[in-house]
């Protein structure tokens, strides 16, 4: 594996070079027709393949197989790779959520054990945090992890798991202390996915595919090694969990996304005059989320205006996308229908995935602007 060239500008050429080289062409030319099987082959070679290019774990620390660069570098990683329609590996929960949840409140050993194996994706991880009653009040979870002899034996359902059918590790959040206070009940634990306690039940999508799933834990044993921070620390880890799937990689990649969306109508739309301001309205949009997100980029993660500046971030992009996809299909001629009717259904899921704009707004409300409740 060699090391990616430190210098801002060089990384940009060499990874534009690297992407153009190793993006698989049966992915971009065919992704649209590949069935499921071969798209997730597909997916978890390009893994690997950013593995030994040097371009995992961009912003992991050397030591634990990443590459010691900057969030810029991750962002523009991101960028790039969107715009050369690179496959969306399937370690994308591990390195963007686990490894930087590990960094803060796990320890040596626990990094030593999980960053290299999520890094060079031998290991994929899904995130087990909702349930049926329990989505946007996190906090009610109601998954149980019983303290036994050498760990804990979790039983409850988790939903809209996503990569649950292939993952070997989950990022779980279940309540461990039933009778402590509200926030202070949960914890966060690295189970293992690939044991008899663990069922799944793949969750068909409107769109066709079948991304998530329900999770049935029954007696599924997870050991003591495999608590993150202490027991009842599980509500303060979700929040980190949380700043970092609303963060600014998720954002540049979705950017990029929109944009190309935006260029397809452009062009088909080019020339109707009933649409000419419709479109300039939504392409200024498009560029306001790029510079949100370069601002994002520059603040402290942990920092208060972090949080608020993703809340934002992600209501724009989610609705805008939508309002797009909405315009597509309205308009769209048999060429584009099929792109206008996936993009429809999938984009539907924008405003609720990674905390639905409802939330979000109540964040902004309450802690932006600082509305009465
Ligand atoms: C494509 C996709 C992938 C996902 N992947 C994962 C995953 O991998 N792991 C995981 O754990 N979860 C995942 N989720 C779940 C997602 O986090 C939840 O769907 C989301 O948090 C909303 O929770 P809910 O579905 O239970 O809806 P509910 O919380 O029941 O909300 C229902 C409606 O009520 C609104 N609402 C609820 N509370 C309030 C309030 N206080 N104020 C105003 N409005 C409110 C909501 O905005 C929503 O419109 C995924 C979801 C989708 C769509």
């Amino acid at each position: 594996m060699r090391n990616v060239e430190s210098n801002r500008d060089e990384f940009i050429v060499a990874a534009s070079a690297w992407l153009e080289a190793n993006v698989p062409s049966r992915w971009r030319e065919n992704r649209g027709a590949l069935d499921e099987h071969e798209s997730t082959q597909i997916r978890r070679e390009w893994d690997a393949c950013l593995f030994e290019g040097g371009y995992a774990g961009l912003s992991l620390p050397k030591v634990h197989g990443g590459q010691g660069l900057s969030m810029v570098e991750e962002v523009i990683f991101s960028e790039l790779s969107a715009r050369a329609q690179a496959p969306d590996g399937l370690a994308r929960i591990g390195r963007i959520l686990t490894a930087p949840t590990l960094i803060v409140h796990g320890n040596e050993a626990q990094l030593a054990r999980y960053l290299p194996r999520l890094v060079n994706g031998d290991e994929i991880w899904c995130q087990g945090f909702s349930e049926p009653s329990a989505g946007s009040d996190l906090a009610g979870v109601t998954c149980t992890a019983k303290k036994v002899d050498g760990g804990y034996l979790v039983n409850g359902r988790k939903t809209w798991t996503s990569f649950a059918r292939l993952a070997d590790r989950c990022l779980l959040l279940a309540l461990s202390l039933p009778g402590a206070p509200r926030y202070k009940n949960l914890s966060m634990f690295l189970l293992d996915m690939k044991q008899a306690g663990v069922r799944i039940e793949p969750i068909k999508q409107a769109s066709g595919l079948s991304h998530f799933a329900e999770v049935i834990f029954e007696d599924a044993f997870v050991s003591d090694f495999d608590l993150v921070a202490m027991d009842g620390d599980g509500w303060k880890i979700a929040m980190t969990v949380l700043t970092n799937e609303r963060g600014a990689v998720e954002a540049a990649s979705r950017y990029v996304e929109i944009r190309a969306d935006m260029d397809l109508l452009n062009s088909s739309l080019a020339g109707q005059a009933e649409h000419k301001l419709a479109l300039e309205k939504l392409d200024i949009r498009i560029e306001m989320i790029r510079w949100q997100t370069s601002k994002v980029i520059d603040l402290d993660e942990t920092s208060e205006e972090f949080n608020q500046a993703t809340s934002i971030l992600k209501l724009a992009w989610s609705e805008l996308w939508q309002e797009i996809s909405n315009l597509g299909i309205t308009t769209a001629g048999p060429t584009d229908y099929r792109h206008w009717r996936f993009q429809y259904l999938e984009t539907r899921a924008a405003t609720i995935y990674s905390g639905s704009n409802e939330i979000q707004r109540n964040i902004i409300s309450d802690r932006i602007l600082g509305l009465p409740r």
